[in-house]
């Protein structure tokens, strides 16, 4: 059969192209000029579902520009005040564990442009479970308004502010006790439901909520779930939210800085207590807001 063999053939391939182009790429880094190589670096250096990774390109003198692929998205490498070049890699929550290829691209001042591969070895990680009993279900005229929040949200997220908004390293939103995890997966009444995509930290009704990074407000809203519900855009595919609050602090279209005070904690939508939940997305993918705590950005 054909196509049973051009599947073969492919899998063949990968098996042996793969770690030819690895080697070709680190040879092509070192570049024919006999010049400092192109050097990349990850931060942290082990990869698993639900992260956000700083990847760190450094080498000559002389780069112009780097521009990157990671899973058919543009990577927004940027040139820091150091001149080392920085982007921000999601590896979401629903990334499937094994190989993906880094493409990144290096223009030069005066010498021949550069493409380099990694392969990023992604690892499953296992959330805990937790097991709910709902007692009253959601009615249907609740399920099309979650329905509606839905596409709204989606929405939100494919749009990619080209342009970095965030600046340094990122800030807790608020102190207070750690919650309920991020990816913590959920059964209700037995039933598999959608894994907590954020953290939460439990506060004082009335906590000031700060701003983890400066950006621009993109929703603020009552939310079925979510409760009066913040997000933030902080530019090239950042986002992060912040639900339950019992009041807001900022409009749409609003322009914040790192560590502006944008709404007070409150247990508005599906809350049990005063608390805030936070989760971030990156260029659609979910990953673990303490992720991003531990970056060492510029
Ligand atoms: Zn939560």
């Amino acid at each position: 059969m054909p196509t049973r063999q051009a599947i073969s053939l492919r899998k063949l391939l990968s098996i042996f192209l793969i770690p030819l182009f690895g080697c070709f790429a680190r040879l092509s880094a070192e570049g024919p000029s006999g010049r400092d190589s192109l050097k990349i670096g990850f931060q942290p250096e082990i990869f698993e579902q639900g992260q956000v990774v700083m990847v760190t390109v450094t080498g000559e003198q002389g780069i112009k520009r780097v521009s990157g692929r990671f899973r058919d998205r543009e990577v927004y490498f940027q040139r820091d005040e150091d001149g080392k070049y920085r982007a921000l890699l999601g590896l979401g929550l629903r990334i499937k564990p094994g190989q993906h290829r880094l493409e990144i691209e290096a223009d030069f001042q005066d010498a021949q442009a550069q493409k380099v591969y990694r392969d990023i070895s992604v690892s499953r990680k296992v959330f805990a479970l937790q097991r709910l009993t709902l007692l009253y279900p959601l009615s249907e005229k609740d399920l099309l308004r979650v329905n509606r929040e839905k596409t709204r949200l989606d929405k939100i997220w494919r749009k990619e502010t080209r342009k970095r908004l965030w600046n340094g390293g990122f800030i807790r939103p608020l102190e207070g006790e750690w919650g309920s995890g991020f990816g913590l997966r959920r059964m209700i009444n037995d039933e598999p439901r959608s894994p907590h995509t954020g953290v939460d930290i439990i506060a004082p009704e009335g906590s000031p909520v700060r701003a983890v990074n400066s950006g621009r407000v993109v929703l603020t809203d009552d939310l079925f779930f979510s409760g009066n519900s913040i997000i933030l855009d902080h530019g090239q595919g950042l986002y992060t939210m912040y639900f339950h609050l019992s009041k807001f602090l900022v409009k749409v279209g609003q322009k914040v800085a790192k560590g502006d005070i944008i709404g007070l904690v409150g247990s508005t939508g599906r809350a049990s207590g005063p608390h805030l939940h936070w989760g971030v997305r990156l260029q659609e993918t979910r990953v673990d807001p303490i992720s991003l705590l531990s970056l060492p950005l510029q």
